[in-house]
């Protein structure tokens, strides 16, 4: 178990059910095609309500990133300094997630993966570590 804050699973429940058989999946967009996070119940791009939740690569780019030193979650305490970066997806959308780094080796570019941390026997939290 862990006293960490787990995520409300809600809309995104297929994400989460996949995310536990360590698959990275999104809604794909069934009339163009398009890959989006979060969730949402009709295209961000052309409002279609088909779509299938798609496996992805896992591969991205880390975009940007902040490095948390001050403890603003008692369930942290012990990871700080710990960082958050946002992952551009090959796939186009973008995720917020730690990358299993020291926080000095971080680049804008760096070509990362997706990992799954399994913190409780439902949930499976998304990382990614440099590829
Ligand atoms: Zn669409």
């Amino acid at each position: 178990m862990t006293n960490r804050p787990l995520p409300q699973i809600d809309d995104d429940a297929p994400f989460w059910n996949a995310a536990s058989d360590h698959e990275f999946r999104m809604q794909q967009c069934g009339e163009c095609g398009h890959v989006r996070w979060p969730p949402s119940p009709v295209c961000t791009e052309c409002w279609a309500e088909e779509h299938e939740w798609t496996e992805l690569s896992g591969r991205g780019e880390v975009n940007t990133w902040v490095v948390f030193h001050r403890v603003y979650f008692d369930a942290f305490a012990d990871d700080v300094p710990y960082n958050v970066a946002e992952v551009e997806l090959e796939e186009g959308p973008r995720y917020l997630a730690p990358v299993e780094c020291d926080n000095d080796d971080l680049y804008r570019g760096m070509p990362v993966s997706v990992v799954f941390e399994d913190v409780t026997d439902e949930v499976s939290l998304p990382k990614f570590e440099p590829k």
